[in-house]
């Protein structure tokens, strides 16, 4: 019977795959002309000019300087605010400079260029039983990119990535390559994590590292209102507990009320031999699959939240070693449609407002009939060492993924909703995550972030042609609406 089920929804999923196919346009996008992994708002930049040598960034910033062209810096290009981007610009593609410089077994450190990713690190101090300290939930990006949005991860022992940089290299709008620190140059290590590239290029980066130990996974269901004490008096309680995330359900029937814990326990310090291989990520064509139905239909959602259970439930007791753990590459969220694609968007709320802030997701997704089909939920502790600090107490962090139309009336929807989220937001003294959509308002923004006016005025001090230049520094940067 379950066979024919899945043979039923097979059938039903691969037409659907081809009817969104033999939908496509044959829009043909100029060499220049480039865009986000959410594929909105392609902006047509002057050139691409892929960063491997050194000599060669430090000369195109200076041509840029020369012929008073703007300069942008992409990693992986996974922010969807216009961050990476600006109208003519010279585009410095940091992807192939991603050379391990220095590993430093003893005390635990590496010095990578910025366009390494987490990927890279991780084969490389594998093998000496070292891991990453923090990064996002998946190895795919470049470290200058998440050191330029301070990204966080799922260790509830770390807070946001600047905890754990020792120092970077940085090449300024003047030309000039400096180190910067906490001791040296602290004014600039606040700024340029978290300053989304709008203070030079960040060249290389040494970071701390962590024992790799091994894990067990364990599992619990439980009402969106039992989550909080839930968290505290079990993962924060525990030493052992390490790895932390849950996911508040998007089917109809138990709709951001019914949640999955998983937690990833420390149960050796040290990964034995068997465990340590780093094999490729499993299930990436079943995932991919079950979140295909998510998207598109609403029992697909309750299809998709029943197995999730079902099978975390079964991995309860997997084994598996923190880099492991640390790996997946979610391929299964690549999507490709020429109708509609998916963002994601992230709200920090103070613990204890966590239940409050779902109710009011809760009403603004259903009032905007919003098609949301994952939410995870994820713990950061407080820490404001960057200028534009998301952490501002101790957080309880939401990432919903809405998939939505191409469509103007799409946009214009979720972009309606996402201002009564920040609204949302700033009733409960949360903050939102700057490295998605630039939807909220330059009051809403600057509200969030107090600092933000400062953060401006320091980016015309230490640029003062305004030669790093993206979309969110023009939207929220160059306007006096306060
Ligand atoms: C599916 C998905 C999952 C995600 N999961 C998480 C998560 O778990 N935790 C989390 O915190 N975030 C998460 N994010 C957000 C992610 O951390 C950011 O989008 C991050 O910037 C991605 O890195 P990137 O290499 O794609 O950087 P890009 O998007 O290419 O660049 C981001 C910013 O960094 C700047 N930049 C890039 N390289 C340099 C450099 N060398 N010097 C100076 N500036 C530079 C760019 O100009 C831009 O402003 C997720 C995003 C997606 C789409």
């Amino acid at each position: 019977m379950k066979r024919l089920a899945m043979t039923v929804l097979t059938i039903i999923f691969i037409c659907t795959f081809f009817f969104s196919i033999s939908y496509k346009t044959t829009k043909k996008e100029s060499e220049w002309l480039v865009h986000d992994v959410s594929r909105l708002f392609p902006v047509q930049v002057k050139e691409i000019l892929k960063g491997e040598e050194e000599h060669a960034i430090i000369a195109a910033v200076k041509k840029a300087n020369d012929q008073n062209i703007p300069v942008s810096i992409a990693g992986k290009r996974h922010s969807q605010g216009g961050h990476i981007f600006y109208r003519d610009a010279l585009l410095l593609d940091m992807t192939s400079y991603n050379k391990i410089l220095d590993f430093n077994e003893k005390e635990k450190t590496i010095r990578v260029q910025s366009g390494a990713t987490w990927a890279d690190i991780q084969q490389h101090v594998n093998p000496y039983g070292l891991s990453v300290k923090v990064m996002q939930s998946s190895n795919i990006f470049t470290v200058g990119g998440s050191l330029s949005v301070n990204a966080h991860g799922r260790d509830v022992r770390y807070g946001p990535l600047i905890e754990t940089v020792n120092s970077f290299r940085l090449l300024k709008a003047d030309g000039e390559i400096i180190e910067v620190s906490r001791t040296k140059e602290p004014e600039l290590f606040s700024l340029v994590i978290g300053g989304y590239g709008l203070f030079g290029v960040i060249l290389d980066v040494e970071l701390q590292l962590t024992n790799n130990t091994l894990l067990e996974t364990e599992h619990h269901h439980l009402a969106y209102t039992e989550y909080v004490e839930y968290v505290k008096r079990t993962v924060l309680a525990d030493s052992a507990y390490h790895l932390h995330i849950a996911r508040l359900s998007t089917a109809p029937s138990s709709f951001l009320t019914d949640m999955y814990a998983i937690n990833y326990k420390q149960i050796q310090s040290a990964v034995p031999k068997e465990y340590l291989a780093l094999p490729e990520e499993k299930w990436v064509r079943r995932n991919k699959f079950l979140f295909g139905l998510a998207r598109k239909y609403d029992w697909g959602k309750e299809l998709l939240w029943n197995i999730q259970g079902k099978l975390y439930a079964e991995e309860e007791s997997a084994v598996l070693s923190r880099n492991n753990a640390m790996r997946p590459d979610i391929q299964f969220l690549d999507y490709t449609s020429e109708q509609d694609t998916d963002i994601l968007q992230e709200y920090f709320i103070p613990m204890d407002a966590f239940v409050p802030f779902v109710n009011d997701l809760r009403s603004i997704f259903n009032k905007h009939d919003l098609n949301v089909f994952n939410v995870t939920v994820r713990y950061v502790p407080k820490n404001t060492e960057a200028a534009l600090s998301y952490s501002t107490d101790e957080m309880l962090a939401l990432v919903p993924i809405f998939n939505h139309g191409f469509n103007t009336n799409d946009i214009e929807t979720i972009k309606k909703a996402t201002k009564e989220m920040v609204d949302a937001v700033q009733k409960y003294k949360g903050t939102y995550y700057l490295t998605y959509q630039l939807y909220p308002t330059s009051g809403q923004m600057k509200a969030v972030y107090p600092k933000a006016n400062e953060f401006f005025a320091k980016k015309k001090q230490w640029d003062p042609d305004e030669r790093f230049m993206n979309q969110f520094y023009e939207r929220y940067g160059r306007d006096d609406e306060t």
